[in-house]
């Protein structure tokens, strides 16, 4: 029997951890990528949630990346007091394994060597997907393949997603715009992944792994504002907070400072699928970074996504993608809307308002913050 064949759109965290889980399954894959070499890209924290879809997978992160278990992690002011903060080794025992922090790339450079050589063609884009007698055709700058099934991990600008949902309305503007690096952590005691919140700024700080440090700031701007010396831009706004801010911020090397405003989609898509497409990750139903859930629930797509392929015959593909997108839509859109609203709570610049939201997060009890956080990393779960 020949092997089915899918064409993966995007070599992003959502592309990559569905080839792996197609080739694991038997796929032949291929995995196109505009951009010619991998981004190098910041940090990332992987929830529970996606580490237990990466273990469904067999996928061992911890050894694939040599990522970082943060002693804690908690919320702060900009002077350092703590609002509020869990144990890892609490949030371990809830959920079966505490956060991880990871470089992007040390993510993606693990997840591509699962796959056989030249899976991966970068440098190479995908201009059109058409059907072509009932299985479609990709067309991209190496030529045209037919396959079986094609997943659009195109990311949050989805070329895909504009072209078979001309109706829906896109992107929605968060008003914030977000700036990372990783930096060298030595000599600072950084122990603790933390995220301070100010009014209207924020200023997040996860050890990695190797002695270096993923930062990273956000504030209110038009979309489009580029400051014209970043790291003048953010010693402005952040460099009188708490300790080690100030010193990482000396630290910041204009080179590699990433700098996206936030957005995410206006509303939901209709589905996820489209015959013999499926859209997942960022293309399928971007969210803003206030829960760090945007690339877990990638993974968890692309895992549920092969789960079901997996046991589709040849002519049930498109049941497969219908059956994917029941399981992931809602769940996908409610994480999206949620991160929209704690973005407005964290992002507040009224003192007033502010300084209650602080109180509110302070006198929380350690087990009704946890109560919210269950259904994000307990939410997880391959259908049956
Ligand atoms: C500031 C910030 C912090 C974040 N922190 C976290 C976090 O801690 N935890 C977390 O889980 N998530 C986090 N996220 C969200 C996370 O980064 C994204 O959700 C995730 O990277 C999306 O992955 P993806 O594979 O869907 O898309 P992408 O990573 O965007 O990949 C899409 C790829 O498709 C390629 N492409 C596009 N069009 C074509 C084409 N026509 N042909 C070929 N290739 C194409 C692009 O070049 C790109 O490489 C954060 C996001 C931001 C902005």
């Amino acid at each position: 029997m020949s092997r089915r064949r899918v064409a993966v759109v995007g070599a992003g965290i959502g592309g990559l951890t569905a080839a792996v889980a197609l080739h694991r399954c038997g796929w032949e894959v291929t995995v196109y990528e505009r951009a010619a070499e991998p981004a190098v890209g910041a940090g990332i924290v992987l929830a529970p949630n996606a580490l237990r879809a990466f273990d469904s997978l067999g996928f061992d992160v911890e050894r694939a990346t040599g990522s970082a278990v943060p002693a804690a992690m908690g919320v702060r002011r900009p002077d350092g007091g703590w609002l509020n903060r869990a144990d890892t080794g609490a949030l371990a025992a809830r959920y079966g394994s505490p956060p991880l922090a990871v470089h992007r790339a040390a993510l993606t450079d693990g997840l591509a060597q699962e796959l056989p050589a030249g899976t991966v063609r970068y440098g190479t884009a995908v201009s059109e997907v058409r059907d072509a007698g009932g299985a479609p055709l990709v067309r991209a700058d190496d030529g045209e393949r037919r396959v079986d099934a094609v997943i659009a991990a195109d990311g949050i600008n989805s070329p895909l997603r504009r072209r078979y949902f001309p109706e829906h309305p896109g992107l929605h503007y968060s008003g914030e715009t977000a700036w990372r690096a990783v930096v060298s952590a030595d000599g600072l005691p950084v122990l603790a992944a933390s995220e301070t919140w100010g009014r209207g700024e924020r200023f997040g700080i996860v050890p990695l792994a190797d002695g270096r440090v993923y930062v990273y700031a956000t504030a209110f701007a038009a979309p489009g504002t580029r400051p014209a010396d970043v790291p003048a831009e953010l010693a402005r706004r952040f460099g009188r907070w708490h300790d080690p801010v100030p010193a990482l911020l000396e630290r910041l090397d204009p080179a590699t400072l990433l700098q996206h405003d936030l957005y995410d989609l206006a509303e939901r898509l209709p589905r996820l699928h489209d015959g013999r497409i499926a859209w997942i990750g960022d293309a399928a139903h971007a969210m803003t970074p206030n829960l760090g859930q945007g690339g877990c629930q990638a993974i968890e797509d692309a895992v549920v996504l092969a789960h079901l392929l997996d046991r589709s015959e040849g002519d049930r593909i498109p049941q497969a993608l219908a059956a994917y997108s029941a399981a992931r839509r809602d769940r996908t859109d409610a994480i999206r809307l949620r991160a929209r609203r704690a973005g407005r709570v964290a992002g507040l610049r009224h003192p007033l308002a502010a300084a209650a939201r602080d109180l509110a997060v302070r006198v929380t009890p350690a087990r009704v913050a946890f109560r919210a956080l269950d259904d994000l990393y307990d939410g997880f779960a391959l259908p049956a």
